[in-house]
């Protein structure tokens, strides 16, 4: 069987090797620096010379965002003076946790933006608008402008939290790039509307999607991105990253999946036991940042479900590439046999005309199926709770029960303004809480 890990797929061999032998010095480093991973070796009886083969590296334990969370100032592994920048994750999911970044990590942090925006095709020429927030401690907002910066490309700091200002920021700087969360552009989408101007006639040639897959799992672009393209009338790219992998997987402009960069990462896919799956199999993205210095990780286990894809892409690179995220492993609905991922109810919904915005309630019903609750914003006197019920069974074989409600309802439960973006998901399953 072909693992499901980059350096067991058809990578050019001296490529897999200079990439075991940064992750050789990555796993001494984890034992002299950090105090986390210098505990842990010492428990399970393992000592850094001992990683001599891929397989060795694959019995090493998995950290997850518990051990990340409850043991976080252990996982510091320089000196406080080495640290020049601090980042929390957004706590969308729990407790956030601090990332520390030194100097160099800042520079791989460049170096990795800047190969994302080239992945698209952006140069110094162009006038990109980030449409993420740059402080409150987020890394994304910063990456961007650093990866821009180093390409010389003209950064409009716009920020993710007010679409009024991104609209009249696209106005008053006409930017052609966009980059930002699909969901909150589409709103900004909304507010050029109501100024009489059509976002699809303002030269946006490019949006740079973060934050929300909008790609199918067959790699075709989801109804989200389909709409995405139609309301700019722009080419669409998707983006995969997270704060503490620190590293992002770009498509390039043939849009087959986010193109890994091995000098950068180690990307596994594995199973619920942590075993990595065969190739093209869906499974737990678990990655091994390399190079970094502040905040180092090892096997780190993001929750996200994906698969990686293997044929040569379009632009000729044979390197794997990862395809969209499915959904989050902790967000998997159990519905009387059938299991599925939230995102595939969003997906049925995005297609659906007259619906504004949407989210998910889920509660424990008994022991092996959930209850799902959807609610949908909408105005059109043609939406019935009825048909949009109907047409999510047609396509998940799971009838839940929607709820109508007006758009701004769902605006007002679902943008968070200390969040980088919408939260559609919302699980009582064990919270004790009733359903209300
Ligand atoms: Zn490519």
């Amino acid at each position: 069987m072909v693992l499901s890990s980059l350096h067991s797929v058809d990578l050019d061999t001296t490529m897999a090797q200079q990439q075991f032998s940064s992750l050789q010095q990555h796993v001494a480093y984890l034992q002299t620096a950090s105090p986390y991973y210098r505990d842990l070796f010492q428990q399970i009886g393992f000592d850094a010379k001992e990683l001599k083969s891929w397989t060795d590296f694959a019995n090493l334990p998995l950290t997850g965002k518990a051990e990340l969370t409850h043991n976080n100032a252990d996982f510091l592994a320089v000196p406080a003076e080495q640290v020049v920048d601090v980042c929390q994750t957004s706590g969308i999911t729990g407790t956030p946790v601090t990332i520390w970044q030194t100097e160099s990590d800042l520079q791989r942090l460049t170096t990795n933006e800047q190969r994302a925006f080239v992945a698209a095709g952006i140069v110094a020429s162009d006038r990109v608008l980030i449409g993420a927030a740059l402080d409150r401690v987020f890394m994304a907002g910063l990456a961007y402008f650093l990866g821009l910066r180093q390409i010389g490309a003209t950064a409009i700091r716009a920020g993710s939290g007010q679409p009024a200002l991104v609209a009249e920021l696209i106005c008053r700087q006409q930017p052609n790039v966009l980059v930002g969360v699909p969901s909150i552009l589409q709103l900004v989408a909304q507010q050029l509307r109501q100024r009489q101007k059509d976002p699809a006639q303002l030269g946006i040639d490019k949006v740079i999607c973060i934050g929300e897959p909008i790609r199918s799992d067959d790699l075709s672009l989801s109804p989200l991105g389909e709409s995405l393209r139609a309301t700019w009338g722009a080419e669409i790219f998707g983006t995969y990253a997270s704060t503490e992998m620190a590293t992002a997987f770009a498509d390039c402009s043939y849009g087959c999946g986010g193109h890994l960069l091995p000098e950068l990462i180690v990307v596994e896919i594995v199973d619920d036991a942590g075993q990595p799956v065969a190739v093209g199999t869906a499974g737990e993205v678990v990655v091994t940042p390399l190079g970094i210095e502040g905040t180092p990780l090892l096997r780190y286990r993001t929750g996200d479900i994906s698969r990686l894809h293997t044929e040569t892409c379009g632009c000729g690179s044979q390197a794997p590439r990862l395809g969209p995220i499915i959904g989050r492993r902790a967000q998997m609905l159990k519905c009387r046999g059938t299991t599925l991922f939230p995102a595939a109810i969003s997906s049925v919904l995005q297609e659906l005309d007259g619906v504004q915005g949407h989210y998910l309630e889920v509660y424990s019903e008994y022991d092996l199926s959930d209850r799902v609750r959807v609610f949908v914003g909408g105005t059109d006197p043609n939406l019935s709770s009825t048909t949009v019920a109907q047409a999510i069974a047609a396509k998940t074989r799971v009838k839940p029960e929607v709820v109508l409600v007006r758009p701004e309802q769902i605006t007002a439960k679902t943008i968070i303004p200390e969040l980088r973006k919408p939260v559609t998901f919302f699980d009582y399953r064990n919270s004790g809480k009733e359903q209300g």
